[in-house]
């Protein structure tokens, strides 16, 4: 299996998750295929070369999940950005609004520095805020963002509008 078409049918849809009204795209059922994890960490790679990352960000909890491989798979090391009061030495936070109140995420400051091209993984694109949120975080460090890796966009939130101009998304998947 090589092809995102069947990626696409392993990923579950299940209606009104975590409220009413929201079709969430389930990932669990992907991981559970020994194939479509290989096929999605190999194609999520082959991308991801192209813009020359020399580390991978993973965001909390999901963006562990598929950066963690992609890094070993690549040979890079991975940094985790994770949510409030995780990490354990001197962090960079950045807070972001979420449709109710606000978050906030937090990468160690020894992480990264200006020499670094970080690559930011997650499983999802939608409204784009925590990507984007991400994406001012590491721009504390100094860091270069060589690019953005996805599973999925839902496109029509139009997420990619508020990343960063002209840092490469990729995605295995569009809806
Ligand atoms: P955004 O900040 O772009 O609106 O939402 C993306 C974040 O929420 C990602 O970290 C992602 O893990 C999570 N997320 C939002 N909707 C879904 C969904 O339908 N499926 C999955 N797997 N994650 C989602």
């Amino acid at each position: 299996m090589k092809s995102t078409t069947d990626i696409h049918a392993l990923i579950r849809e299940i209606p009104d998750f975590p409220k009413p009204g929201i079709l969430f795209r389930d990932i669990t059922t992907l991981l559970q295929n020994a194939d479509g994890l290989r096929a999605t960490i190999d194609l999520m790679a082959e991308q991801a070369v192209n813009h020359q990352p020399d580390c991978i960000v993973g965001i909390e909890s999901r963006g562990f999940i598929f950066g963690m491989p992609l890094a070993y798979q690549l040979g890079l090391s991975f940094i985790p950005v994770r949510k409030p009061g995780k990490l354990p030495a001197a962090v960079h936070q950045v807070s972001y609004a979420l449709e109710y109140g606000q978050d906030s995420l937090e990468v160690h400051q020894d992480a990264l520095d200006t020499g670094h091209r970080p690559l930011i993984v997650d499983d999802l694109l939608a409204t784009g805020g925590t990507a984007a949120a991400t994406a001012k975080l590491i721009e504390q460090t100094g860091a270069t963002i060589a690019g953005f890796s996805f599973v999925i966009e839902l496109s029509e939130l139009n997420g990619r509008q508020k990343l960063p101009d002209g840092i490469p998304i990729t995605t295995l998947l569009s809806y």
